[in-house]
């Protein structure tokens, strides 16, 4: 077996390293064999250099960048015939020369080395940057009150058209061995129990004319699911307040529920549409080159929420995918998941304390990890990568191969839990003991330190792969 050793990287990173020093480090280092080029991305979390207030790692320029994101190579508008949202929409960040092309400096000498090559795609969809492209408002979400909201919606024949000319475009116009699409975000029902963060009545969607149509054809009334939404947003603000009901929380939502079946209804929406746009994508991409691979990061709610879990069944996913990387940053995940379930103890199991919770989510999880006082400093260990691993390995039957997002200086607190060599070398080792075909260290490169880079090397050669330096083009 050739493994898969990709790792995330942005346009920045190569500007102001140089593109063969990046790859002479990235292969000496880690034995990296295929790229994951961020273009398009709005986001921090894959675009620029470091997050804003975290140490720079030891290497790229230690100065504060004016990252807005955009496309980072040329763009063809005459495959985006179909939508109003503009297709000029390359990045403006003053770090990057004008005349830098992203896939015309680093494409060629990948190739050269035997790297592949994927357009790395962050949906971004709440960036403010993505939001000012020309008609890009007119197809944003509506919220549960009918105003237009703050990400784009899926039903959108806009927003659709728009992501799938970019496709054609890419699949066209660049010598890529495929594309990874990547879209964070869930459902209004999912919002409302308690995933990340808190909630805004306008993060509860979408209720346009497209999704309400959707929902009629379905047999639902769009407006009981706009007042259900409605009256399960008002307790969600309750229950955020401490206001505690006479029957409690969790009654008091579940009697929302029966009162509103259109909830759960309009939830399924919200996901299904999601997951039709992947479907799209990747037969957009197949139409155009068949041999173009399409891959999805699956975001780290498949770890935290049974309710989200539920949404994303591996034995879809692999119809509309040539490959998964499924998120297990086991590091960051002990700080993140220590906050999903003090949000959950804010809203659905707020009649419980997280420490009273967190031993049930992790049994409905199958995770079995420190005790919740210890998870912000202990992270998750790397029997959570291995485990995770075969789960998502049996979900797809071992059809398509799955690729263990692997976290590396992905940022937490000050006081909580930091990656070591010796920790990504473990990870790295039990997403392979998983069954794994390969890994992406993740985030970006212009986060990582060296050193802890290094550690996912040192599991390639423990491994007893470090002499396969590239993966042959499939057949
Ligand atoms: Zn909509």
């Amino acid at each position: 077996m050739k493994p898969f050793i990709s790792i995330q990287i942005g346009a920045v990173s190569f500007v102001d390293e140089g593109v063969n020093q990046i790859l002479d480090i990235l292969q000496e280092k880690a034995y990296v064999n295929a790229l994951l080029l961020a273009s398009p991305t709005w986001t921090r979390g894959t675009g620029g250099r470091q997050v804003p207030g975290q140490p720079f790692p030891d290497h790229g320029k230690p100065e504060q960048d004016e990252f807005h994101g955009g496309a980072y190579n040329r763009l063809h508008p005459q495959y985006y015939g179909k939508t109003a949202i503009s297709a000029d929409y390359r990045h403006t960040d003053p770090e990057i020369p004008p005349d830098f092309d992203l896939f015309e400096a680093v494409l060629p000498e990948a190739q050269r080395r035997g790297i592949r090559r994927y357009a790395w795609m962050e949906e971004s969809s709440s960036s403010r940057d993505l939001h000012q492209i020309p008609n890009f408002p007119k197809a944003l979400e509506h919220d549960i009150y009918g105003r237009p909201s703050n990400k784009p919606c899926f039903n959108n024949p806009d927003y659709r058209y728009w992501i799938l000319g970019r496709m054609e475009d890419y699949a066209h116009s660049w010598p890529l061995d495929g594309i990874v699409w990547c879209s964070e975000r869930c459902g209004p029902l999912d919002r409302l129990i308690g995933n990340r963060g808190r909630y805004r009545a306008r993060d509860i969607t979408c209720f346009c004319e497209f999704c309400q149509e959707k929902g009629r054809a379905r047999g639902f009334d769009p407006a009981r699911a706009m007042r259900g939404y409605q009256a399960l947003f008002e307790w969600y603000e309750r229950a955020g307040r401490g206001d505690h009901p006479s029957d409690g929380y969790f009654v008091t939502f579940w009697r929302t529920l029966l009162e509103y079946p259109e909830i759960l209804a309009w939830e399924k929406l919200w996901s299904d549409s999601q997951h039709q746009l992947s479907r799209e994508i990747y037969g957009t991409i197949k139409a155009v080159d068949p041999q173009k691979e399409v891959g999805i990061h699956v975001y780290h709610e498949i770890s935290f929420s049974p309710f989200y879990r539920a949404e994303e069944r591996y034995a879809d996913l692999k119809r509309s995918h040539d490959w998964l990387k499924v998120v297990m940053y086991n590091n960051c995940a002990g700080p993140r998941f220590h906050t999903f379930v003090e949000n959950m103890c804010r809203s659905l199991f707020a009649d419980a304390t997280p420490k009273e919770v967190y031993p049930l989510m992790l049994r409905l999880l199958g995770l079995e990890e420190a005790p919740f006082d210890a998870l912000p400093t202990a992270g998750f260990s790397a029997g959570y990568v291995r485990r995770e691993t075969e789960r998502a390995v049996k979900g797809v039957n071992d059809e398509i191969p799955i690729y263990p997002g692997i976290d590396i200086d992905i940022p937490t607190g000050d006081d909580e839990t930091k990656c070591t060599p010796e920790g990504v070398r473990d990870a790295v080792k039990a997403a392979f003991a998983g069954g794994a075909k390969g890994v992406v260290l993740s985030r970006k490169y212009s986060e990582m330190k060296l050193a802890n880079l290094a550690g996912a090397g040192q599991a390639i050669r423990e491994l007893g792969f470090a002499s396969h330096r590239s993966v042959s083009s499939p057949g």
